[in-house]
This record gives C-alpha cells, structure tokens and sequence, in this order.
C-alpha cells in the first residue's frame, strides 16, 4: 500500500472544509459544546451563547463510549436529531462520535464532521468505514497511540479516498495521575512543522480538570494547532458526563478573547 505518511511531508497543506468552517486555514478554528448532548433545550441554550462567544463549531456525543457500561450511554439517535435541529437553528456545523461501523452509513444524513474517539483509533474496520464516505472526520489520538499509530490511522482514512481528515490531540496516559491525560503538545509541534494534515487539539480531556483548561488552551495555539475542542455547558456542574474537565460558556468566550490577544496566530 502506498505510505501516504510520506507523502505527507511534501506539498501543500490539506484544508478541511466543514460546511462553510475551514480547519487548517488562517483563521484558529473553535469547536465547543457538552460532553454529551442532554436535551434539546439544554443543546440550543448552550449553542445560542457559543455562538455570541465566537465559536465556529459545535461538538457533542449521543454515542458515548463510557468506561463503564452502567453509565450514561448517550441519547444515540434522539441526539442526532437534537444536534441536527439545533445547528441548523444556529448556523453552526457540528462534530459527533461515531463508534460503530453500523452506525456510519445511517448516520451520514446528519452529520457535519464525524469523530472517531481515543478508544477508536486502532478500530481499522471503522478507519475504513469513514474512508469510504467523503466526510470531514475528527481523528482522535489514541491515549495509548505513538505519533507514528496516529498517523497511520490518519492513512487508514486517506487511503480509502478521503482526504478530510482532522487530527485532534487529547492527551496520553501516562504515570501522571493528576490530570487525567497527560496533554502532549510535542505532536502538534511535530505534526505542523513536518506533515500535511491539520491538528487541533481537546485540551478538556486532555487535562481533566477545567481550571487548567485554559492555559493549556493559550499552550495549545502558541503551539502552533489550528483549532481547539473544548467541553462548555451552561451549567458545568450539572453536566451528565466528564463535569470536571468542562467549562462555562463565559469562559469558552474568555479563552477566545485571550487567545486573540495574545496573537498567538
Ligand atoms: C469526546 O470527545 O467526546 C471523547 C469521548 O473523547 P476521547 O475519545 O478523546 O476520550
Ligand atoms: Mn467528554
């Protein structure tokens, strides 16, 4: 199979365009919302005041793929509906996670950009699945992933015929347990100075923990990452999944303004 890895360090850099929102462009590109989507209420409310904040993208997940099985599982179908009514009542694109191969071909009449999660990254059967359609995917790093596995997962994709492809670094585990990944930033530095494909970067699974969000945020673009996806809510604490590491819409808006700023791009 040709190595696209190498490919990859020639040429032009790959633009991703979700609707009318271009990663890996001029502009540092925000993608934000819950962990999960709740409600439709809940949804609408937190995506009307992202959208005041400055946040070009919506995320949240209806298939979640929780550590335990007897946690919230997602709102699955329900919340696609909810995510499709709200972005387009908003004029905002949004992410999802997809996490099963059966899911792919229904769910392409709602999604924008479609994520493969952490726990996906090695799942080639799914890679594959995704590649075969033309829509832009958010490729998670695998938390246990070497640059090089990343990147090859990335491959996967391309070389079924897609190219919309967005790499999004989260954090690896490592012997660190305060956080609860450990954010690693020497890829984003390595993927933008030597490959073609954009990165972004989820600094709220990442760290864990919301007060250090936005600094590692700021790291993040100093860093040279076309983008971030943050976990906000209109009530952090009420969140029904991952309420520590998210953020108030108030400080989603903040991080923008710090980061536009400092003129870290
Ligand atoms: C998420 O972004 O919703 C998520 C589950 O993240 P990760 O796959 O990085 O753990
Ligand atoms: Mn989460």
């Amino acid at each position: 199979m040709k190595d696209l890895l190498v490919d990859l360090k020639s040429g032009n850099k790959i633009k991703v365009k979700v609707k009318d929102v271009t990663i890996g462009g001029r502009e540092k590109i925000f993608i934000s919302g819950p962990c999960s989507v709740e409600n439709l209420d809940t949804m609408l409310s937190i995506a009307k005041r992202l959208k005041k904040a400055g946040v070009h993208m919506l995320r949240g997940g209806v298939f979640k793929p929780r550590t335990s099985p007897y946690d919230f599982q997602g709102l699955q179908y329900d919340g696609l509906k909810i995510l499709r009514e709200v972005s387009q009542e908003v004029h905002m694109p949004f992410v999802t996670e997809i996490m099963d191969t059966r899911d792919v071909e229904k769910a392409m009449e709602y999604v924008d950009m479609i994520q493969i999660g952490s726990r996906n990254m090695y799942n080639y059967s799914l890679l594959k699945e995704v590649g075969k359609t033309r829509k832009p995917v958010l490729l998670k790093r695998g938390m246990s992933a070497t640059l090089a596995e990343w990147l090859y997962a990335a491959e996967y994709i391309m070389a079924e015929g897609n190219m919309n492809v967005v790499l999004c670094e989260r954090g690896i585990r490592t012997f660190e347990n305060y956080t609860r990944n450990t954010l690693d930033l020497n890829s984003v530095a390595v993927i933008k100075g030597k490959y073609r494909l954009p990165v972004i970067v989820d600094p709220s699974h990442g760290t864990g923990l919301r007060e250090i969000v936005p600094a590692m945020s700021v790291a993040a673009i100093a860093t040279g990452a076309d983008g971030l996806m943050i976990e906000s809510h209109v009530n952090p604490d009420n969140s029904i999944s991952d309420a520590r590491e998210t953020i108030s819409i108030d400080t989603m808006g903040k991080i923008i303004e710090r980061v536009k700023a400092n003129n870290l791009f």
